[in-house]
Formats: C-alpha cells, structure tokens, sequence
C-alpha cells in the first residue's frame, strides 16, 4: 500500500477520546470568563467610561478621547490579570476567513519595558494588510486600510491573545470587509421596524435583528487528512469513489456520536462557553462522519461574530484531538454537503418577536404586516438572496440533488397557508376582521398554533418556522454577514414601502387596520409565486419555478451578475449598505474567488491524476501482464488466453481509464493557459464553469473507474469508507 495510506490508517485507529481541556464547572459559572462583557466593563472601567461604552452599545453614542483612554486602560488591566500578553484587532475581510494582526502590550518607557495599551490603539490601527482582497478597493496608492473598534461586540481572549472585533475600511470610508455592510443594513432595517412597529405599540423604543446560526460540519481524522492533498488544498475531495454504504439507512443521523468527536465536542464547547457562546444543541447530521452544532438566538451582529469564534476554535480544538474540521460545503460526493442555517427575526426592546403571532386581532395583524413585507422583500430580491450564497463550494450543494436547489422558494407550512389562501379568497377582509361567521379571523386563537410549528421541509431554501424565518440555503464555510445584509436591505426596503403605502391610505381617510389589511393582501399577493410547499428538489419544481419566473442560480459567475444588476444597485444605495464602489469591488472578488478556486482544484486534480494514481495504476497493469504472460507460458498460447481473460479485460479498462485521464489532464491545463490569459474576470469564469468543470469531472470520474479496478493494497489515497466510518 502507498506509503502515506498505510502509515495514516496505522496511525488513525489510536484515538480514543481524551479530553484536553475538562473543567469540571457547571456551565453557569464558567460562561463568558475570556470576556470583556458588561459585568466586567462595570468592573474595570471607570463610571464615565461605563456609562460612554454603554451608551455607545445601546445607541451608537460618542466615546472622546479621554474616555477611549479609561476603557483601554481598563481592558489592558483585565487581558493582563488573564495572562494575555498581545491584543489585536479582528476584523472580517473580504474573504471568508477573519484577520488577525498581533500586538505585544509592551512598550520601552526609558527605563525598561512596560506593559502598554491606549486608547489610540484600541479605536483604530491600520494594520496595512495590502495583501488582502479589496474587489481593487485599494489599487491607488493613498487607499490605505483601516481597522476601526466595534464595541457592540465584546472584546474576548483567545491562546493568550485579546481580541478586538472591528470593521475595515479604506482611507475614503470604503468598507473594505464583511462586518462593515452588515451594521449598516442592520441600522437599515431596525429603523425601519422600529417605524412600522410604533403603529401597533407606541411604547417600542427600539428593534433588534435576532440570529440563530446552525452550523454543520464533517470531522475527519487528522492522519487521514493529511493522506489526501485535496483535503489540505481544497477542503474538499476532488477524487474519491462512495462507499458501498454512504447515507442510505439513515443511521448517523441523530446517532450516537462517536466517543473520539464527544471528546472534541466537550472540549470545544467548554472552550466556547468562556467565550460567553451558548452552544445549545449538538448532534450527528444525515451524512456519515458530520454533525451540527446551534447556538442560543443572540443579536445578530454578535451572532455572526460568535459563529466565526467558533470556526476558529473548533480548528484549534480539534488539533489536540488529531481530527480536522471541514466547514466545505460539499466535502464528499455521494454524501450531503453541509449549510449555515441562519434564523432571522426582530424583537423589540420588550422582547415581543415581530413574527410571532398572537391571540389579539391586534397582535396578528402586526404579525401579518411584518411577515408580509418580508415575503415580498423576499420574493423581490430572490435571485440576489440566492446569488449572495453562490460560491464554488456552493454549487457542488446548492444545484445539486441535495440541500437547497438552485431556485429560491418559501415554504411556510399548512396552517400559515391557509391564512394566505383566505387572502386570496377575496373574502379575506371580512374574514380577516371576523365579520363572517365561517373562516378564519385574525383574531382567531389557532394562528398560535404557528408558534409550535414543527412542520418542515428540508427542500426549501427559506422556511418560515412559528416565529422566525429560516434561511437554509447559506453555505457552511461563507461568512453570512454579505448575505444577511442582502436579507436586511430587502426586509428594510418592503417595511419602509409597506409603512408608506399605509400612510398614504390613511391620509386620504382610510381606517387603519383596512389600510393594513389591504397592503398586506397586496404584498402577499404580488409575492405569491415564491411560496411553495413541494418537493424543491423535484424536475417539476425547476420547470414550475422558471414558469414563475424565478431564476436559477445553477451558473455561479451568471449568479454573481446579479450584484450589479440595476436593481441590486439600487437596493443597495438606498439602504446605504453598499455604494457602487463597494458592490462592484465585491462582485469582482467573487469572481477573482471562484476562478482562482477552481484553478486550485484542476491543479490538485491533475497532481493526485498524474503523480499519484496513473504510477499506481501502471504498477497494477505490470503485475496483471505478469500474470497473464505466465498463464499463456504454463498452459499455452489459447488455454492460457481463456484462463486470464479477466484480467486481460480489467487490464484494457485500466489502459483506457489512464487514457482518458491523459487526454483529460492536457485539456484542462489548456483551458486553465487560456483562462489565465483572459482579459476579465466574468469571462474567466464562464469559461471555467462550461469547459473546465465538465473538464474536471470526467477525470474524476476516470480516476473513481481506476479506484475499482487496481488492487487495494497499492491506490495510494484514504479511500471514503476509511474517511467516513472510522470510530
Ligand atoms: P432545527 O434544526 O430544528 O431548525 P436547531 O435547534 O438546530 O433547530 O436550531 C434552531 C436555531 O434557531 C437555534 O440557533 C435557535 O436559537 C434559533 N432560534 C430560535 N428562535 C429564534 C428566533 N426567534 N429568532 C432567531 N433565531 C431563533
Ligand atoms: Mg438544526
């Protein structure tokens, strides 16, 4: 057996589920210990400088100069008493991973060195980072970047290390990350809320976009990983054939989890807990060897900050165990690729969710007006919701048979549609107000039953689910904040047209709840065709979809266009989320992403083809003419040849499967000559994604043929039984 194999599945059959870092506490009382939260800002800050912070995190007011000191001052105190020794700012660029630049807290102070942190440090730094995608943000010389202090998410202490969450940008104010984007749609929408939401209470004072982020991931074992240059290069298989068993009887998910990955649960979850993350549920996903983990609903800002937290821990944590985590969307074929659930609703400073419908006539018509202005946000925006999860890994899952399709549609459950056919009905306002003794009423008691809606479907890219809305079709590597700003402008942009057309009608004399209930019989009913309740996997879903005139997004780099199309633009500049700048500088990172990932991938594919399997399959081709030689020398020439007939036949299908990876391999560096030659980035990927992925596959799939044809003992890759069924 090739080297690297044998050695790795020696090693990988040790690990028996040790913990690294027990800590015998009940949760409660080592929850948010490497954190600079409120409790400890009270603590270590002076009253001015608490009462600024606080202010700042409640409603964006100013911290001076002197109060940045005090707060400096005082988180330097409290990172030095838990033994940090560097501090830096974090921050989320443009690509899917977070930066980190380290600082040590020491200065020279004439006499020695002192441990030092002030408040200039703590608001900005500019860390240079030129190197980091910017979408040709920062192609002029004077586009510096910044990074900027964002304190409504708390300071924390990883490996010794204080962490600063902070926003990007460039000299001129251009946000040059993810983070940045999302405060602005976040403050988009909440005031637009806020607005809506005074109608039926005036006593709101504010809103908050609440966030649940389910994440799923495979673990695999760190031998095996590093067996495989795919995995380390890609984070994902390019060759592999599926095992005899894959997902077929069902019996990972909600198994019991495996006692090695229990330990590296534990391990990470207490980890998390002092992150001040409350990791909720745990459990094995539908596919062999992945699993998921939710945490509590939080605001979504610290959500999204919680949710990278844990990528970068989880990594961290799985190294002491020798596993490896891989957030891939599709890291196996044959096998369901994983996704980042994101659970969206708005709260008000009461608590009272927006979505939540209720037992008063009042509280459901509120119920109905939010719902209603996001189904159409969501219908309007559709394609670009589903083009802002379009990404190389993406669309091995999301075009595929498995997981959301490639056409975005709601699903909202049996009862909710029957509330929505009656709008449909015609009798909808009589019904609605209860003037009609038959039908439902809005101030019908059952619409709770909504909250307890266990009604699901997997198929759907959105879901509304009781009280918030699912959006299920977000990749599980993407950083969601892009996404979720795309979610929050076109959830603001409806509310603030649904709160004007109201307004409208009242002025000219209109009763309210007939102003609303008609504006939100129009909203549902221009938002219609995106509700469906079948089967979003189905061949009849496709053609019923495009007949509704919702657009696939199958085509990444015609996915991506729909960033810049006139309505997106548009979208984005009155939210104030984007200008055009920034669009476009996130547009072309898209495509620069997607064509350079795919560049990697044909690189490594015709690596492991050229240098790994063609040499083991020709060294099975010798050992099978041997054979047959000696067969023919022993019993002659035609007794012979009838005696090694197999293997004369497996020998052909062998020369044939190296022929085609031959003739695969040489097309493909071609095409990957001329895309590197092409004079844009669009074309580059269309190219990519017409010649050279089909390309790519069929040499996967030659490489797979080989799998089954050469002798076990010398394929010199882990194979995907040894990848996924290890316990
Ligand atoms: P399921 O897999 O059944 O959808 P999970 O328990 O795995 O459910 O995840 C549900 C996620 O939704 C959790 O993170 C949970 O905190 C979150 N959630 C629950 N209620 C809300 C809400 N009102 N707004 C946002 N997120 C919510
Ligand atoms: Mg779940």
């Amino acid at each position: 057996m090739a080297i690297f194999r044998r050695s790795a599945l020696e090693r990988f059959s040790t690990g028996k589920g040790e913990r690294f870092f027990y800590d015998p506490r009940p949760i409660s009382q080592l929850f948010g210990e490497n954190v600079f939260d409120m409790a400890k800002m009270e603590h270590y800050l002076t009253p001015e400088s608490f009462a600024a912070l606080q202010s700042n995190i409640a409603n964006g007011g100013k911290i001076d100069r002197e109060q940045a000191e005090q707060i400096a001052e005082g988180m330097k105190r409290w990172a030095l008493e838990k033994e940090a020794t560097h501090y830096t700012h974090w921050f989320h660029p443009l690509t899917d991973a977070t930066a980190e630049k380290h600082e040590a807290f020491v200065e020279f102070n004439g006499k020695g060195v002192v441990e030092h942190f002030c408040g200039e440090a703590l608001v900005r730094q500019e860390p240079d980072a030129s190197s980091l995608p910017s979408g040709g943000l920062r192609n002029t010389f004077e586009a510096r970047g910044y990074s900027t202090w964002d304190p409504s998410s708390p300071a924390f202490i990883i490996d010794g290390t204080l962490f600063i969450p902070s926003l990007f940008v460039s000299y001129t104010g251009d946000s040059l990350d993810m983070k940045t984007p999302h405060l602005r749609s976040l403050d988009c929408v909440e005031k637009g809320a806020l607005k809506l939401a005074k109608l039926f209470d005036p006593e709101v004072e504010s809103c908050s976009v609440m966030l649940g982020i389910e994440q799923e991931y495979f673990v695999v074992d760190e031998a095996l990983y590093r067996a495989r240059p795919d995995l380390m290069l890609c984070n994902r298989t390019v060759v592999g054939k599926m095992a005899a068993k894959e997902q077929q009887l069902e019996d990972h998910y909600f198994g019991v989890i495996p006692s090695k990955v229990m330990a590296f649960m534990k391990d990470f979850e207490s980890e998390a807990y002092k992150l001040g993350v409350l990791l909720k549920t745990r459990h094995n996903e539908v596919a062999p060897n992945q699993f998921e983990f939710a945490p509590f609903y939080e605001k979504a800002n610290l959500a999204i900050d919680h949710n990278l937290m844990m990528m970068i821990l989880m990594r961290k944590i799985a190294k002491r165990h020798k596993l490896k985590v891989i957030f891939h969307e599709k890291p196996f074929a044959g096998v369901n690729g994983s996704g980042k659930h994101c659970n969206w609703s708005i709260l008000t400073q009461k608590g009272n969710n927006l979505f939540s419908p209720g037992e008063s006539f009042e509280d459901n018509l509120r119920f109905l007006s939010f719902f209603s202005a996001v189904v159409r946000g969501l219908y309007q925006h559709n394609h670009l919701l589903m083009a802002g999860c379009a990404s190389l890994a993406n669309s091995f899952r999301l075009g595929g048979g498995e997981a959301p399709p490639a056409m975005g549609s709601l699903f909202i459950g049996k009862r909710l549609t029957q509330v929505i056919d009656s709008i449909g009905s015609g009798n909808f306002f009589k019904k609605m107000v209860g003037n009609e003794k038959s039908g439902l009423k809005l101030s019908d008691k059952s619409l709770e039953i909504l909250i307890d809606n266990a009604d699901r479907n997997r198929t759907a890219p959105f879901a509304f689910t009781g009280n918030r809305f699912e959006f299920r079709a977000v990749g599980s590597s993407l950083n969601p904040s892009f996404v979720l700003s795309i979610l929050n402008s076109a959830v603001a942009q409806q509310i603030t047209r649904f709160g004007t057309i109201v307004d409208e009608a009242m002025e000219r004399g209109v009763e309210r709840d007939k102003a609303l209930l008609e504006t939100i019989a129009l909203f549902i009913e221009e938002a219609r065709p995106l509700l469906f309740e079948g089967n979003c996997y189905s061949k009849e879903w496709a053609t019923e979809a495009a007949s509704r005139g919702l657009r696939s997004i199958n085509n990444s780099p015609e996915a991506f266009k729909a960033l810049i199309e006139e309505g997106s633009v548009k979208l984005f500049g009155e939210s104030g989320v984007l200008n055009f700048k920034e669009l476009e500088a996130r547009y072309l990172q898209l495509n620069e992403t997607y064509t350079k990932k795919i560049e990697i991938e044909a690189k490594v594919l015709i690596d492991l083809a050229t240098n790994h399997v063609i040499p083991a399959a020709v060294k099975y081709q010798n050992r099978l003419i041997e054979n047959v030689r000696g067969l023919r020398e022993l019993y002659g020439e035609q007794e012979g040849s009838s005696l090694s007939h197999y293997q004369s036949d497996s020998l052909k299908k062998i020369s044939n499967a190296i022929q085609s990876i031959g003739t695969g391999v040489k097309a493909a560096s071609k095409i990957v000559g001329r895309g590197v030659e092409s004079s844009s980035l669009s074309k580059k990927g269309e190219l990519y994604f017409k010649d050279l992925l089909p390309l790519l596959a069929s040499i996967r799939e030659s490489v797979d043929t080989l799998e089954m044809l050469i002798d076990d003992q010398l394929w010199p890759l882990p194979k995907y039984r040894e990848l996924l069924f290890w316990r």
